[in-house]
């Protein structure tokens, strides 16, 4: 306990204070690819939690003291539903957001490579049993249109998302992936892709792995096992254990940088949350590093759903739940997407969300084909909410304080675990994250912005060159200053 870990930075190197292990994680030995979701005992965490106001705020207070809450604190949490703790709550969030992770939203698209899918998920257009469903898979020349559209907007990071089909093995992702990171058009390159893919064995996650992909993601959609086999009523997806323990298969196949989620809305959003804790626990415990972003969809509608709607979560839950899980979890990433409405993302932001998409189109082959028409269901997973185009997005975080990020830069040092340096390396946002924010903003700003978002970008990273020299910690102001000269005059992919 309290021992320091030594992480090597290209040029720097960095103290990093050892994880803080929780009793509660150490109970077996060897739990690695084992269940590990007990719904009685996180159900009694929940029963059990009658706390006083005190209590509550002693939970906030060790958050903000840079800690990692218990299930049985994230139960405290979960339990105080007065107005006035709620509130509190929400306040703690917010803080820690502003104390830890300054103002940096890091921007990413989705793009679907194919809709066909062998599950039969109640709440998904994809499902095997929806006939109306319009059925395709992006060609390589298909995807390499997609993917020089979404570089012409000014992407830099996706998110490949799949059905679960025989069509969509590991070599078919890990080719897929190559094919992406292989189109460059102008200035144009992604630098980062990550995979929202169908469980895999291990052999499966290596292939997947060598194709340089960054973060890949499954959610859980309900950790509850009798309420999952109610929605996954076919193909193999109905195996709870086996997506359970996926992400355990990934990390023993060596990719060390996964996402867990769950879906809003199938069961109670109290149970999701600790469960989601109790995933979080569990990879910390036996690969000594937690998930590396947390995703928490809430599920809107889709062609062909069959929902009861009995466990929807309302926009005040849900913003309830992301300041719960921004205080359980202070060091992981919270990714927010736009199945959200604007108003809903902007509540949620100042909790300290750490990426959001922008530009979204869900409909395969839509970005290349500049789709604006109404969303058609039967051609997409779901609705979103959010259809704002990636300059309207960036244009509104601009006037809004916070600085986009394009950044890929850890990924690429093979710096993994940025989000636990980001919390626990003092300096760490100011030194690499706000300067690579600032580089890849340039880079957006001189390639894809119109002029009158160029101006307030410029100016947003003035504001922000002169905050970070007030911080007098040692940021080479005069390097960053040169750096934006030079991608001005024409170099790129310049990073701390
Ligand atoms: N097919 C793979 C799977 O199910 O894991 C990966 C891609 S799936 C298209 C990505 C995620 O979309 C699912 O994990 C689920 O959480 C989410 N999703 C499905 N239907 C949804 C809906 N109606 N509303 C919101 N999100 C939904
Ligand atoms: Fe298929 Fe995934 Fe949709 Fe389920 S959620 S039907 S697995 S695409």
């Amino acid at each position: 306990m309290g021992g320091i870990i030594v992480i090597l930075l290209r040029k720097t190197t960095v103290k990093v204070p050892e994880m803080k292990f929780q009793p509660e994680k150490c109970r077996i030995p060897d739990q690695r690819m084992k269940p590990f979701i007990d719904a009685d005992e996180i159900w009694d965490h929940i029963n059990n939690a009658k706390p006083t106001m005190e209590e509550v705020r002693a939970v906030i207070a060790k958050s903000l003291n840079k800690q990692r809450l218990t299930l049985a604190e994230t139960a405290t949490l979960i339990s105080a539903d007065t107005p006035e703790l709620i509130e509190e709550i929400k306040q703690g969030a917010r803080r820690l957001k502003e104390m830890v992770y300054g103002n940096r939203i890091v921007l990413f698209a989705p793009l679907y490579i194919g809709n066909k899918c062998t599950n039969n998920c109640s709440y998904c257009g994809f499902r095997s049993t929806n006939k109306e469903a319009i059925r395709s898979t992006l060609e390589d020349r298909e995807l390499v249109k997609e993917v020089e559209a979404l570089q012409d907007n000014g992407q830099k990071r996706l998110i490949l998302v799949y059905g679960e089909h025989p069509e969509y093995g590991p070599e078919y992702i890990a080719h897929t992936v190559k094919v992406v990171y292989g189109v460059k058009k102008g200035n144009g390159e992604i630098r980062r892709v990550n995979v929202n893919a169908a469980p895999l064995d291990i052999e499966g996650f290596r292939i997947v792995k060598e194709s340089g992909i960054g973060t890949y993601q499954i959610f859980q959609e309900t950790y509850h096992p009798e309420i999952y086999t109610h929605y996954h009523l076919g193909g193999k997806k109905r195996n709870y254990e086996y997506r359970l323990t996926s992400l355990d298969r990934a990390q023993e196949a060596g990719i060390d940088d996964v996402g867990i989620g769950a879906l809003f809305g199938l069961y109670d959003w109290r149970f999701e949350v600790l469960a989601l804790v109790r995933h979080t626990n569990h990879l910390e415990a036996c690969y000594n590093v937690g998930p590396h972003t947390i995703s928490f969809p809430r599920i809107q509608e889709a062609s062909a759903m069959n929902f009861d709607g009995k466990y929807r979560v309302s926009d005040e839950e849900f913003t309830r739940l992301v300041a719960i899980l921004r205080l359980a979890v202070p060091y992981t990433g919270l990714i927010l997407t736009a199945r959200e409405n604007a108003a809903v993302r902007d509540e949620v932001m100042r909790f300290g969300v750490s990426q959001i998409d922008g530009g979204t189109k869900l409909e395969l082959g839509s970005y290349s084909e500049n789709k604006n028409e109404a969303q058609d269901l039967n051609r997409e997973q779901f609705h979103i909410n959010d259809s704002r185009s990636l300059n309207e997005i960036i244009d509104e975080l601009l006037s809004t304080d916070y600085l986009p990020s394009f950044c890929t830069a850890c990924y690429r040092l093979g710096r993994t675990g940025e989000h636990f340096m980001e919390f626990s390396v003092p300096g760490f946002i100011k030194r690499f994250c706000s300067p690579n924010a600032i580089l890849t903003l340039t880079e957006y700003l001189e390639d894809y912005a119109p002029v009158a978002t160029k101006e307030k970008g410029y100016k947003v990273i003035e504001e922000n060159l002169v905050e970070l020299e007030k911080a007098h910690e040692k940021i080479n102001i005069p390097e960053i200053r040169s750096r934006i000269e030079k991608i001005k005059a024409g170099a790129r992919d310049l990073y701390f």
